[in-house]
């Protein structure tokens, strides 16, 4: 045990006291210090970010392409868009979105597919109005369902 860590542990009460004293009687000090701090990190953040506009949209351009960068944006997109669901939470949601093999539509059993523009592209269906989350359907059944929506509407 080192001097300090003993010395520290035979007065633990005394020195926390003796440290939040001197925090309260330097409270504003402090304050100022991380302020101060705070202002100067942030204006050098945008002094960054105005510099290097390219290399940030470039490193945006390949995180959207990741595994991760993927499912932050559907996530966010879900929260924006005020989906309501019954999972745990939207990552849960995505998931479930990212291994739904089958068209979850009622007698529809279409494989799904990523990234295709085709009939059996993977989609997360919700109502439009609700914002009710339905299901991960195929791209035909999301249009058909839509349509429903749409209909129902007017
Ligand atoms: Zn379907």
């Amino acid at each position: 045990m080192s001097t300090y860590t003993s010395y520290y542990s035979r007065n633990k009460d005394k020195v926390k006291a003796k440290n939040g004293t001197y925090y309260e009687n330097n409270k504003e000090k402090y304050q100022e210090y991380y302020s101060k701090n705070a202002e100067e990190k942030k204006a050098a953040q945008t002094e960054y970010r105005n510099t290097h506009i390219e290399e940030i949209a470039e490193a945006a351009k390949l995180y959207c392409k990741t595994e991760k960068g993927q499912r932050r944006n559907k996530t966010s997109s879900w929260k924006f868009k005020g989906i309501t669901h019954t999972f745990e939470s939207y990552n849960d949601l995505y998931d479930h979105y990212l291994t739904a093999k089958q068209c979850e539509e009622a007698n529809c059993n279409m494989t799904l597919i990523d990234n295709s523009f085709t009939v059996n592209k993977r989609v997360l269906n919700y109502n439009y109005k609700t914002k009710e989350y339905r299901g991960i359907v195929c791209h035909t059944c999301n249009l058909k369902l839509n349509k429903i929506d749409r209909e129902n509407e007017a």
